[in-house]
């Protein structure tokens, strides 16, 4: 029998529990209640908060520096309220590495220092702030994903959220339950990084930006022998392994003496079509500075996720017809600080802003709306970002054009570019052919100790996913034949199998050659999307619950 899908009414929908979504959401319901109590009409909006991870910041994943600036404005008393911080920045490096050698650089600029910034895990942090936004009143749905819009009129009246209990090939299984309608006055995308709802919406609503670039960080969790290093210490990386030709550096962040983060992010432009992040982090794991430092240690956690890069000027519309976009979703990333969690909580709370006075006047419309545009121009977040604007474009030409154009940058902001680019550049135009761009990597053979292959990472990334569900990942039968199989493999070696950090894709030969989707292995980090050289992967959410479980990243 035939079950209907069920539909539910709100006022306001937040697609994504990460840090922009919940700051809106507290600062939203925070300013209702101090309206109701001093009004003789009380407002009582219904929202709603969706997430597809298993539990609130399952699939949260960052460094994590966090800057208080955004959180010290909507919750000056976050400390006594349990935010779990590990420490406060205590120290900074800055290095250059060779691969045997380290050159410290003797000062660490102002525009990328980490002072007063809070080390912590950003799940950890998102699990906190669900935590305050149920006390708030506010509905959050875990494993839930929003799959598709709901367009009414021509605007975005709600979503559609995934069917449980599908088999492989799509048919109802006996726990099927089908979807939900979350039909909504507002709908508001902060689904982070290259989300699949904010896709649908720039194909259905286009604007005029020339699109978002992105890296991916490859990160770990440690825990290390005491004496090494002390609470707060950051250092940050510039070469090796990557190559003068690309953009790129390493992290490590102490969040006490036995405690550490440790993580690369790797370009996936023109320069590196071959690029392997999570490679690119083994490899830096070995540098004699690194190794020294995790000797004796063990890693207890490791995901990956893509990073939108393109500052400013990459920045989407933030509103359209029924809907407002935050955090990551919207390019709110510094890269210049290697920073976004502050500017995706402030996004989100000029989001919470504009949808008071849209609840209080009884008005969505797009004016109302976007009136969201004003408030970021005018705000320190708009500031931030046009500041730092030209800070990622300098390393198109190379590290050493890029620290020279960054650093003249820092010294003189009006003077570091002839002009700013209007333009990103197509990441693939420059695509080097397979006989060009292979590196030259070394065999590499992960010691399981100190470095991992991507079968061991995952042990440690508390992966959860059905096999018996529709795959997620969706590639045409003709475009295997015809691009996967000839093309792709003879220009560029199938680069899908070095850039997924989870060994998704595996090209086989016997007993004919086939592309092998291990889909049960994603972790959710959008890479494949953002770096497929001819397009022809489209990642659609899995069954909501699935992917990592994330709790130190
Ligand atoms: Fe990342 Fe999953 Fe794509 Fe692999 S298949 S690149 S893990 S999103």
């Amino acid at each position: 029998m035939k079950q209907e899908r069920e539909s539910l009414e709100f006022d306001i929908v937040f697609v994504g529990a990460g840090p922009a979504n919940l700051a809106s959401a507290i600062h939203l319901q925070r300013m209702i209640k101090r309206h109701n109590a001093q009004s003789g009409i009380p407002l009582e909006p219904s929202i709603a908060v969706i997430d597809k991870g298993r539990y609130p910041g399952a699939h949260l994943l960052s460094g994590a520096l966090l800057d208080p600036r955004a959180l010290e404005e909507f919750f000056p008393d976050y400390r006594e309220q349990g935010c779990p911080i590990e420490a406060t920045v205590s120290k900074e490096k800055l290095w250059f590495l060779q691969s045997k050698k380290k050159f410290p650089i003797p000062f660490v600029p102002k525009k990328f220092s980490n002072e007063g910034a809070l080390l912590l895990s950003l799940s950890r942090l998102g699990a906190w702030m669900a935590e305050k936004a149920d006390e708030e009143g506010i509905q959050l749905f875990d494993s839930t994903a929003a799959t598709a819009p709901f367009i009414e009129n021509g605007n975005v009246a709600g979503i559609f959220t995934d069917d449980k209990g599908r088999d492989r090939e799509g048919n109802a299984k006996a726990n099927f339950e089908p979807g939900l309608l979350l039909k909504s006055k507002v709908t508001v995308i902060g689904e982070g990084s290259d989300g699949s709802l904010f896709r649908q919406l720039s194909t259905l609503y286009p604007s005029e930006s020339p699109g978002q670039r992105y890296e991916t960080g490859v990160k770990e969790s440690w825990r290390i022998a005491e004496g090494k290093l002390k609470a707060g210490e950051v250092q940050q990386f510039f070469g090796y392994p990557l190559s003068a030709e690309s953009y790129g550096g390493g992290w490590l962040y102490a969040f006490s003496p036995t405690l550490i983060s440790i993580g690369f992010i790797s370009s996936l432009g023109p320069d590196s079509p071959l690029c392997n992040p999570h490679l690119n982090l083994q490899r830096f794991k070995l540098h004699p500075l690194l190794a020294k430092i995790l000797i004796g240690g063990t890693m207890v956690e490791s995901g990956a996720r893509t990073i939108s890069s393109g500052g400013l000027d990459a920045m989407p519309q933030l509103y359209g017809p029924g809907f407002l976009v935050t955090g990551e979703s919207a390019g709110m990333v510094n890269m210049q600080r290697h920073k976004g969690i502050h500017l995706a909580m402030k996004s989100g709370l000029l989001a919470a802003e504009t949808l008071f006075e849209a609840v209080l006047h009884n008005d969505f419309s797009n004016e109302r709306l976007g009136s969201y545009t004003e408030r970021f121009k005018n705000s320190w977040a708009f500031e931030e970002l046009h500041a730092s604007r030209n800070y990622r474009k300098a390393f198109d030409n190379g590290l050493y054009a890029g620290l020279f154009q960054a650093g003249f940058q820092i010294s003189m902001p009006g003077l570091s570019l002839p002009k700013t680019q209007q333009s990103l550049p197509d990441p693939f135009s420059g695509l080097k052919k397979r006989e060009s761009a292979f590196p030259a990597i070394p065999e590499f053979r992960a010691d399981g100790y100190k470095t991992f292959s991507k079968e061991q990472s995952l042990f440690r990334s508390n992966l959860m996913h059905d096999e018996n569900q529709p795959c997620h990942l969706q590639i045409k039968a003709q475009d295997i034949a015809e691009i996967c199989l000839k093309k792709c493999l003879a220009e560029f070696n199938n680069p899908c199998q070095h850039f997924c950090p989870a060994a998704v894709y595996e090209i086989t030969t016997e007993p004919v050659p086939a592309l092998k989707l291990n889909a049960s292995n994603c972790l959710h980090c959008k890479t494949c999307e953002v770096a497929d050289p001819y397009g022809v992967i489209t990642w659609s959410v899995p069954e909501g619950g699935s992917g990592p479980g994330y709790n130190m990243s």
